[in-house]
């Protein structure tokens, strides 16, 4: 099949580098997968969801579909369709390997099989695609660094980078500092989830083990000292504004901190986290901080020209964006 790639459709090129597998499953491939009929209701948060607990319970459902290497091609392949329909021209997706061996799988086939449907989506629809690995919090130490030494082989061969994910509140960062030591030790980059539940000091201990981007991070605003760690270390951080408004990390538009985050100089971009539980899409996110936080155009460019600069893309495919702005 052939499709116009989003190179002819945006000038500025729209990359997104925060979004969850799991979290972006279209309703067509839950009920492909599950054989019945499934409601939004089902798919999506309640408007009046309390916080990232409430939040991250959602992601039952979709776990039971992504059990099978079938289901794991497929979900890959259904991804790149809606990074396709979002006009994406680069995506970064993040998974929990371990997630998906609750019927038998092994890690390995697990990634193998994701890559296969990313891969057939990359060609059909002409978006590069990068995948993260996450390590979970409530996972034991164990597991997580047997995904991770797993993951590791296929560095460069479709996966880009490994990240923490999970609850945050119930798991402070410094429980997992020997765990990314010995990621630093594999050569392998890192995002870490920090600051998306009030912890500034998780944001600080994430950049202390040698994470590259952070996670949401939205704890740092108002913190003068942790902004300008994230400056002086050239960190990335991945906003998510629709998903931090529902799980209660930032009360409402006007106190998301991307206007003062931009204005302090800090590499931020702007991400999905969850395309079918947070019901958004880039196009939309981008939408709704142009009407309720203060962010012109101009903005937008600078903060898809951080994403290029911030992204675990290869050096060829960055060249390439980056070559799309222009002067
Ligand atoms: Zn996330």
């Amino acid at each position: 099949m052939e499709h116009s790639t989003s190179a002819h459709r945006n000038k500025i090129p729209r990359l997104d580098l925060h979004c969850h597998l799991d979290g972006s499953l279209s309703r067509r491939f839950v009920e492909d997968t599950l054989g019945r009929a499934v409601t939004m209701e089902e798919l999506q948060v309640e408007p009046d969801c309390r916080n990232l607990a409430e939040y991250l319970a959602k992601f039952a459902l979709p776990f039971e579909c992504i059990q099978s290497a079938k289901h794991l091609k497929y979900a890959g392949y259904d991804f790149m369709r809606s990074a396709y329909d979002d006009a994406l021209d680069y995506v970064e997706v993040r998974f929990a390997p371990v997630s998906s061996c609750m019927e038998g799988l092994d890690v390995r086939t697990v990634i193998e099989s994701v890559l296969e449907g990313i891969r057939r989506g990359e060609e059909e629809f002409g978006i590069a695609c990068g995948v993260i690995v996450c390590a979970m919090r409530n996972h034991s130490e164990e597991q997580n660094l047997d995904m991770l030494r797993a993951a590791r082989e296929f560095l460069g061969e479709g996966v880009c980078a490994a990240d923490l994910a999970g609850d945050e509140a119930s798991y402070p960062m410094s429980q997992f500092r020997e765990l990314f030591r010995e990621v630093k030790r594999m050569d392998m980059p890192f995002t870490l989830h920090a600051g998306e539940c009030g912890s500034a000091e998780n944001i600080v201990e994430a950049v202390e083990c040698g994470a590259s981007r952070i996670g949401h991070g939205v704890a740092m605003s108002g913190r003068a000292d942790v902004m300008q760690l994230c400056r002086d270390r050239h960190i990335g951080i991945e906003l998510c504004p629709t998903s931090n408004i529902q799980t209660r990390a930032v009360a409402d538009y006007s106190a998301y901190p991307m206007r003062e985050f931009l204005d302090n100089g800090l590499l931020a971009t702007i991400n999905t986290d969850n395309r079918t539980i947070s019901g958004t899409t880039l196009e939309n996110e981008i939408r709704t901080v142009r009407e309720h936080c203060r962010i012109t155009d101009e903005d937008v460019t600078r903060m898809m020209r951080n994403a290029v600069e911030v992204s675990f893309a290869p050096d060829e495919v960055k060249q390439a964006l980056l070559a799309r702005f222009g002067e």
